[in-house]
């Protein structure tokens, strides 16, 4: 993957609120040497810092120019299929036990990094607050699937 990150620079150009977006990812981290970087774990590290990570890494390569929204979602479908493809065959009650081999946990492990860090590179170049977007989507699924209705129950909301 990364083959293809794009400049942001004419696309945020385009768009104020994408500029400013670009500007609240800390450009000092955005300048730091790969020696400098914190080590990166869930339980201390924030969706901002990640997003300024990705973005650095796109920058330093000059591959701001070929992230428009369009190619960016389609290398997130495309990295979504990697994923997939490696439960592809396995039957849904032990395709958890895939993960239990090593090898293919770190090669599933790099597929849902690509998968996340193309969600967040779109973003990042869309100008999205993706905590208050997932937080939206969440209040709305909530709306949508009441958990009276929708407790222990697979259906489609219309379904319910
Ligand atoms: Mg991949």
């Amino acid at each position: 993957m990364y083959n293809k990150i794009g400049s942001t620079k004419n696309i945020l150009s385009q768009n104020r609120a994408n500029r400013r977006i670009a500007v609240n990812l800390a450009p000092a981290q955005l300048s730091m040497q790969a020696a400098e970087m914190k080590s990166m774990q869930d339980d201390r590290t924030t969706v901002g810092e990640i997003r300024a990570r990705v973005l650095a890494f796109a920058r330093e390569r000059d591959w701001e120019q070929f992230h428009s929204l369009k190619n960016l979602s389609m290398a997130l479908a495309a990295e979504a299929g990697e994923l997939m493809e490696h439960f592809l065959w396995a039957e849904s009650k032990t395709s958890g036990e895939i993960l239990r081999d090593a090898k293919k946990r770190s090669a599933i492990e790099d597929e849902i990094a690509d998968v996340v860090i193309y969600a967040l590179e779109f973003a990042n170049i869309g100008g999205i607050d993706l905590a208050k977007a997932i937080e939206t989507k969440l209040a709305k699924n909530a709306a949508k699937y009441p958990v009276e209705k929708a407790k222990g129950r697979a259906d489609k909301y219309t379904e319910l």
